[in-house]
């Protein structure tokens, strides 16, 4: 198969790690910052996407700018494999429970979350979690919580018996950095998905 195209929400945050993990996994990233990076005459560029973390309000306020908030809504609502990591995963959820003032997010994910949720307890920490899909070692940074869930939505791991991990389908939503710390496990089971 040719390499995977893997779109990366280029306008905010910790988008240069995501770009550099996939490209050693062998995918091809594509930064995304318009509606144009992401669908051009024949469809979709890309085979899946990143939504990076960061501070989901800006970026929810340049998704807006560059008008490529809704299209890239649709295309994941359509299918578009996509793992949404931290604000990424708040730009996800169905619903906020503390937006910024005009904050919303896409709705594609079945989730309530909450930001900040681990306040100053892991306001900046590296540790490793047991996952349901084996142990990862990740970094936490002023992260969200999923608080609720739908019954589409299958958790994928907790820290301190909040959950801090889930998928739903074709997309995966973690409220932590792999990217931060090298560790592959979540960019590799999105591009196995698409295999
Ligand atoms: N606290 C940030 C927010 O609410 C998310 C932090 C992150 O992405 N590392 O947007």
């Amino acid at each position: 198969m040719n390499r995977p195209r893997v779109g990366v929400v280029a306008l905010q945050g910790g988008v240069r790690e995501h770009i550099e993990l996939l490209a050693s996994l062998d995918a091809v990233p594509v930064p995304l910052k318009q509606p144009a990076d992401l669908t051009g005459p024949d469809g979709l560029r890309v085979d899946a996407v990143v939504l990076p973390g960061g501070e989901s309000s800006t970026i929810d306020r340049l998704l807006k700018l560059f008008g490529l908030g809704e299209p890239l809504t649709d295309a994941i609502r359509a299918g578009l494999p996509t793992l949404g990591t931290c604000a990424g995963l708040i730009q996800l959820a169905a619903h906020i429970t503390d937006p910024a003032p005009g904050q919303t997010s896409f709705g594609v994910l079945d989730v309530t979350v909450r930001r900040n949720a681990f306040g100053r307890q892991i306001d900046s920490a590296e540790m490793g979690l047991d996952t349901a899909w084996g142990p990862a070692w990740v970094a936490f940074i002023r992260a969200p919580e999923v608080v609720s869930y739908g019954p589409a939505v299958t958790p994928v791991a907790t820290l301190h018996d909040r959950i801090v991990a889930v998928t739903q389908g074709s997309i995966t939503g973690i409220a932590f950095h792999p990217e931060l710390t090298g560790e592959t496990l979540f960019h590799r089971r999105l591009l196995e998905s698409m295999a």
